[in-house]
């Protein structure tokens, strides 16, 4: 049984709370681990060694820090096999999806080393007589980053490489359900030549969470999951005077215009909206096809599709998408289904009662199709994450750009369609952080910057990219005036100092 604990000055540590929490192979139900659960008491530990580890870091040379990175980088590409393997097999995701999320947590590598060029400062020369201004970013302290089950892997490489790139140092809470991979990549990271306690990782639930949330030498809390568990965090942190950025939920829609490719859409939702059983923040969860005959042709096209997607263990080539994670998740997008079902939406594609020989304990679930949904249903309204899209038939092209900017959350969107105005007139319209045109799932690359609007995030930044690191540095602006010794008289008025 693998038991996992904590990670701190670049080694395993088991705590010393002695409580833990079971991890769960999705595919089988059966119990393969268990975590340990931090106490208070832990997390201070913690904290003190990344408290200790911050100045030094904080002065090393930026090209040093990046220096890391590349080893780093090298490392994750050499072990992605192995990687994705123990990401799979504690997440469910097919291998193909485990390699792609490191692949797209390496890019984030990839822009950490470039942070000599990125941190580089701004001078201007002369703003008064003999008087010259600069601006530096310098690191805020010690980050903590709160991550969920979906991309074990990804999403705390959205946040630690560019906070450590920037001089912090980082303690990193993981997801309790699939903690193994974080702490072969911390391994990982030690290797690469990271100092001692300049990232750690701590394991546990909430009593661990809020220790990080109240802690005063945290400076900074970087938040993925949830929305009703980062608003809190948003609320708790910022109550203590941290910065706070927190990453939430999704209802992504995407808009088929009448003169859209038809197989192009069907593939495009195929993998946006059942790729990963549908445990992405980005999926697509609704469609709406504008007009009734590109309704139909929709429903058309999809619903074979779905019924022959191959359900599956990570284990099996074949799979397109294994269990979802937990056997909480399970009955909650059963009971959304049986909602759906009440409120007279028409289940196109039912997936419910999939039995896979060996793997009857297993949290499997066939893709499901509900057509003829309307937004006041909550299959509309709540974020479901599992594998079933909601079909709404618009009945034009304004009511669908409404139902986009009238939902709660704000995440992901895309329109699929030939039209160039349609396209243009969307994205400049859409009250959505990530826009795509026909790219179902427009998660930008790691040099921009990853975020929603409206309930999708709390705070003011977005991660990864120039965003991550302004959020992970603070701006410093000096004025100088040289040679020191001129006298310009004592200065009463405010713009004095321009005029010397
Ligand atoms: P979650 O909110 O349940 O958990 C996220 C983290 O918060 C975990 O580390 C968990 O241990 C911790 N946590 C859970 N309950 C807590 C509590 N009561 N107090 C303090 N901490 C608590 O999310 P999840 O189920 O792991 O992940 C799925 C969610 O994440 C979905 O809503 C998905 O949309 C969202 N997500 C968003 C993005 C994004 O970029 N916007 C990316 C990935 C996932």
């Amino acid at each position: 049984m693998n038991s996992i604990g904590h990670f701190l000055s670049n080694e395993h540590w088991p705590g010393t709370a002695g409580r833990t929490s079971d991890i769960i192979n999705p595919a089988t139900g059966s119990v393969t681990g268990k975590v340990s659960l931090a106490s208070k008491t832990d997390v201070d530990t913690v904290i003190e060694v990344a408290a200790q580890a911050l100045p030094a870091w904080a002065a090393t040379p930026p090209a040093k820090r990046a220096a890391v990175m590349f080893n780093f980088r090298d490392l994750l590409k050499r072990h992605t096999k192995e990687l994705a393997e123990l990401l799979s097999a504690e997440h469910g995701k097919t291998l193909p999806d485990a390699e792609g999320e490191i692949a797209r947590g390496i890019e984030v590598v990839e822009f950490a080393s470039s942070i000599p060029q990125v941190l580089k400062g701004e001078y201007s020369e002369q703003v008064g007589s003999q008087v010259d201004s600069f601006s530096v970013r310098q690191p805020v302290g010690i980050v903590a980053g709160i991550t969920p089950f979906n991309f074990p892997a990804m999403v705390p490489l959205w946040m630690y490489p560019v906070a450590i790139a920037c001089g912090n140092t980082f303690v990193l809470k993981p997801s309790e359900k699939d903690p193994t991979v974080v702490l072969r990549i911390a391994e990982l990271l030690a290797e690469a030549g990271l100092p001692e306690g300049v990232f750690n990782v701590v394991n546990g639930d909430k009593e661990a969470v809020d220790a990080l949330l109240d802690h005063p030498k945290i400076d900074a809390v970087s938040f993925v999951g949830s929305t009703a568990i980062g608003e809190y965090i948003y609320k708790r942190g910022t109550d203590a005077g941290k910065r706070v950025q927190a990453l939430c939920g999704a209802k992504n829609h995407m808009i088929i215009m009448p003169d859209a490719d038809m197989e192009q859409v069907t593939d495009a939702l195929i993998g946006s909206a059942y790729g990963s059983a549908g445990e992405r923040c980005m999926a697509i969860s609704v469609a709406v096809p504008v007009g009734e005959e590109t309704a139909d042709r929709l429903i058309e096209s999809l619903a074979p599709r779905i019924q022959s997607l191959k359900v599956a263990p990570y284990t099996d080539p074949s799979s397109e998408l294994g269990p979802v994670i937990s056997k909480q998740s399970f009955d909650k997008i059963h009971d959304y289904i049986d909602q759906g079902l009440e409120k007279g939406a028409t289940l196109a594609v039912d997936g419910r009662g999939l039995k896979l020989q060996g793997y009857e304990d297993g949290y499997f679930i066939g893709g499901c199709l509900f057509d003829n949904v309307t937004t006041d249903m909550s299959i509309y309204k709540e974020e479901i994450f599992g594998p079933v899209l909601s079909v709404v038939r618009g009945k034009s092209y304004d009511e669908a750009v409404n139902m986009v900017n009238d939902h709660e959350y704000g995440n992901g969107t895309a329109i699929f369609t030939r039209d160039g105005d349609a396209a243009r007139d969307f994205w400049s319209r859409a009250q959505i952080g990530m826009v795509g045109i026909n790219v179902p799932i427009p998660v930008p690359v790691a040099y921009h910057s990853f975020g929603g609007w409206k309930r999708s995030l709390f705070g003011d930044h977005h991660i990864h990219g120039m965003e991550g690191v302004r959020f992970y540095t603070r701006l410093k602006t000096m004025t100088t005036r040289w040679p020191s010794g001129i006298r310009t008289g004592a200065e009463f008025n405010f713009t004095a100092g321009k005029d010397v």
